[in-house]
């Protein structure tokens, strides 16, 4: 580190120095970011913040570090391109918790990745009660912690205790019928004859003609089950043969295609067995989804979902076992966990003390983060993202670094606004421990508690990348330049947009639903006022999700299928809802051929307008050959990608821009076909060219075609204009993802669509989010009824109508606390979005 030497250990730098950074659209920034402190990177969608703070900090803090590595471990990592700036200084080891965490797999558990399994599993190894090998309880001795075998009193037999890796379900622990998973795939029967009206004949057993078994019905046959009746007129010994039937060998006649008739003999595939080869056999994703029609994903029988072996679950703790510990929640087990000492042999308590000490520690934080609610055997891959990025930031707390960098992208996601002290907590908490954190935020109750703010701006993309203000929020409150110092000191309006009036609400009419339990959440009656914008609200746990998107939209959408409700939804009445729309912010696409060009639907609009052109008419190219997919003037070197693979030894796969075309993806032909430009037939310009302009210079250039002027319109109106039209739609972040979504529905009659948005407030500022009320409130123009699952209180705020939902989160939720205006709900006394609504609006 450039300067570092001459300094004494007691004299570190105060803070990292960012010369001339370029990455993405900063422009040639200089800044200074204090290090052991609270420092918060503000700015508008787009303005280049993620572009600092993970594309300079975070990249710069960990190529560093793995400079520092052996080259033998460096090269088995991925290694870093040298960020795009002149110098950084005094820049620690960086570690970054990302926006979206990864999927977890079959075996992580809210228990397993928050590491309160290992101490549980400690605790019941060394302080449980064991089972000697002839089924004599044994009580809990020192012996264990000790290392020692123990003697069975009674039968005599000398066993070994079982130890922390017995009782894993990840490894020796584990159910030997589902390996450990909780659960198995069993061929449902009910599935197997979809239609029992039909005979056999008829095709009644779906496997059989599925996966090309045409004969068996005749062999069926021939072992007695009549193939002419109705299946559900067969005897339960006939259905017995459809389904278990013996594998045995017939003798039948098969009539070939010429009509001649050949003796063969068959072996018998019943009903069952056809699914199960099937599965063995299928190898495409095609394939795969053909059985899985056939199969049914059902708790282990043999453990019942617990994971664990009749073995693991035999110790018992206070007379409950592993299973059963860790199907409480969080909150249980921290008022459970501290009288299991006092119940010991006084010789063990010291070192149950310490296990439960450790134990609860790790809960403490989780707690704080307003995961209380959790249960240690949920599957991570039904956490919502929100609820990981919090267990990765517990984790990096627990594991007490010091001096490190740590780069936190939204980490307010999912929290309701009583939990944002929770997560400052920990923050306080890892810079105590002597670490430095740097945070992309917009949520004003975060950005408040920063010690230090960089604001980086003004507008986005090219408009952007800029630093407009840093300083104190007192400094950033007075700054004229700043754009976020008048939310941060209140100056700025509240609400900007015109609401509906309670005796109004339902003029339009409303949605009815009706629920059973699910989860932790009561059977519920509530109403959705159409055509208004609802805001359904909440702490993380209490239901928001269960309700809405687990609830009302399969309801919607097996009513508009004709299907059954599912199980537990009682009732749905929206006859006047006839579209189910869930806006979220999920990527666009999984490769590069996806731009904003194609999905927008601007790209065939201008295909067809270059095809038109005098030079592409001389050329005789069509509307087709102007796709960078397929048609013929796409780059040959990287067929329409835009990039190439460069393979350099020992190190993984590197994309660079295409060398042949330039990132273009198109061939150098295509340069030579100009469209003329409105007004100036002199003058004009090639697809290519205009795929590399902004939204907003290309609607200078093709606004003339009326459809095309309609999308770009409505991707500057929802603050989009500066995305290039040939940027790849994978790389957009959420918010911009879920914003070209919306986008591409602004331009339709929107009467019976119901619009849902899973917290589109994500990476969004005060300023993008009145852009995005003015879009909900044309899509309400239009006719369309909007539900918004929302914490951010400008959001919340603004809606017509709000459903809260609470008061905890688990068991300590899933009711509606309150219902109706924002006023409404600021002024009632049960409801803690209220609450901090009331201080919002006053
Ligand atoms: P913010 O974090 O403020 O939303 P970003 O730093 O993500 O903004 O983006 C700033 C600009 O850089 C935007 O115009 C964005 O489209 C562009 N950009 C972001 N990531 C990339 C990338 N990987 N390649 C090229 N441009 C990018
Ligand atoms: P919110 O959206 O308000 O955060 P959810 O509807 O996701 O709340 O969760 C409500 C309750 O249901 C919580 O206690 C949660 O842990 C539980 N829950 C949600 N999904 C599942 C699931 N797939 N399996 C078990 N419990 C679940
Ligand atoms: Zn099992
Ligand atoms: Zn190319």
């Amino acid at each position: 580190v450039r300067g570092a030497r001459g300094r004494g250990a007691a004299d570190p730098p105060l803070s990292i120095q960012v010369h001339g950074a370029k990455v993405h659209n900063l422009k040639n920034v200089d800044v200074t970011v204090p290090l052991r402190q609270l420092v918060a990177v503000a700015g508008v969608s787009g303005s280049g913040k993620s572009s600092l703070a993970m594309g300079v900090l975070y990249a710069e803090g960990s190529r560093r570090y793995i400079e520092a590595l052996s080259t033998y471990t460096r090269r088995r990592m991925a290694q870093a391109p040298r960020a795009s700036v002149d110098s950084v200084e005094h820049v620690p080891a960086a570690l970054a918790l990302r926006q979206r965490p990864g999927v977890p797999g079959v075996r992580s558990t809210f228990g397993t990745s928050t590491e309160l399994l290992n101490v549980l599993r400690l605790l019941f190894s060394r302080l449980g009660s064991h089972l000697c090998p002839n089924g004599h309880r044994q009580d809990p001795t020192i012996d264990v912690a000790a290392g020692l075998d123990l003697t069975c009193p009674v039968c005599g037999v000398t066993f070994y205790p079982p130890g922390a890796e017995s009782l894993a379900f990840n490894s020796d622990g584990a159910c030997p019928q589902c390996t450990g998973t909780g659960m198995v795939r069993e061929v449902d029967e009910a599935a197997l004859v979809p239609d029992p009206q039909r005979t056999i004949a008829e095709g009644a057993v779906a496997p059989w003609s599925m996966f090309g078994l045409t004969v068996m019905p005749q062999v069926v046959a021939e072992l007695g089950v009549p193939t002419d009746v109705p299946y559900t007129d067969l005897t339960a010994h006939e259905r017995d043969i459809v389904m278990h039937g013996p594998a045995e060998q017939r003798h039948i006649s098969v009539r070939s295609k010429n009509g001649k008739f050949f003796e063969l003999d068959f072996t018998y595939r019943n009903a069952r067995l056809a699914v199960e080869e099937a599965l063995n056999k299928a190898t495409t994703e095609r394939g795969l989804s053909r059985v899985n029609r056939f199969i049914r994903a059902q708790v282990c029988p043999a453990c019942h979902g617990t994971r664990l072996s009749e073995q693991a679950r035999a110790t018992l703790v206070d007379g409950i076992n592993l299973a059963e510990a860790t199907a409480k929640t969080l909150d249980e087990l921290t008022a459970w966990a501290p009288a299991l000492a006092d119940a010991l042999p006084s010789e063990m308590r010291p070192m149950a003390r310490n296990v439960v000490a450790t134990l609860l520690e790790t809960a403490r934080r989780l707690v704080e983060l307003g995961l209380g609610y959790l249960a240690l055997d949920r599957a991570s891959s039904t956490l919502s993202t929100g609820e990981r990025q919090r267990v990765q930031l517990a984790r990096a707390v627990r594991n007490q670094t010091t001096g490190v960098l740590y780069v936190l992208d939204e980490p307010s996601i999912g929290l309701h606004p009583s939990n944002v002290d929770g997560l400052l907590g920990v923050m306080r908490d890892l810079l105590r421990d002597g670490n430095s954190v740097v945070l992309v935020d917009h949520d004003v109750q975060v950005l408040r508690e920063a010690d230090w703010l960089i604001e980086i701006g003004p507008g986005s993309g090219t408009e952007g990348g800029t630093v407009l203000a840093t300083g104190d929020v007192a400094t950033l409150g007075k700054d004229p330049d700043s754009l976020i110092g008048g939310f941060l000191t209140g100056r700025e309006p509240v609400l900007v947009r015109q609401r509906a009036v309670r005796d109004k609400m339902f003029d339009q009419g409303r949605i009815h639903l009706s629920t059973r339990p699910l989860h932790t959440v009561r059977a519920l009656d509530v109403d959705i006022p159409r055509g208004r914008l609802t805001a359904v609200t909440g702490v993380s746990g209490s239901g928001k999700t269960t309700l809405i998107l687990e609830s009302l939209i399969p309801a919607l959408q097996a009513q508009a299928a004709g299907r059954a409700l599912p199980g537990h939804v009682a009732a749905v009445d929206a006859q006047v809802i006839t579209r189910v729309n869930t806006v979220d912010a999920t990527p666009i696409g999984v490769n590069v051929r996806s731009t904003v060009a194609t999905y927008s639907g601007i790209l065939d609009d201008l295909r067809r307008a270059y095809a038109a052109t005098d030079a592409a008419e001389q050329r005789g190219l069509t509307a087709a050959d102007f796709s960078y997919n397929t048609g013929s003037l796409r780059c040959p070197r990287c067929e329409g990608t835009g990039q190439v693979s460069l393979d350099v030894q020992f190190l993984p796969d590197v994309d660079i821009p295409c060398p042949a075309c330039d990132g273009t993806r198109y061939a150098p032909a295509a340069a030579d076909i100009l469209r003329p430009a409105p007004g100036n037939p002199d003058d004009g310009i090639s697809l290519p060219e205009l795929l590399a302009l902004t939204v907003r210079q290309a609607i200078e250039q093709v606004g003339d075609i009326r459809r095309v002027h309609t999308r770009l319109q409505a991707l500057i109106d929802l603050g989009l204009g500066y995305l290039t039209l040939g940027e790849d739609t994978p790389a957009l972040s959420g918010g911009e993802a879920q914003r070209l979504k919306l986008a591409t529905e602004l331009t339709r009659n929107q009467s019976g669509t119901l619009f849902v948005l899973d917290e589109p407030s994500v990476g969004l500022h005060p300023l993008d989010i009145r852009t995005l009320l003015e879009v909900l409130q044309r899509l309400g123009d239009n006719g369309a009824t909007v539900i918004v699952i929302e914490h951010d209180l400008d959001m919340i705020a603004n809606a017509d109508y709000v459903i809260d939902m609470g008061p905890g989160g688990g068991t300590a939720g899933g009711t509606i606390v309150a219902t109706g205006t924002p006023d409404d709900l600021s002024r009632d006394p049960h409801s803690v979005t209220g609450r901090y609504l009331s201080h919002h609006l006053h």
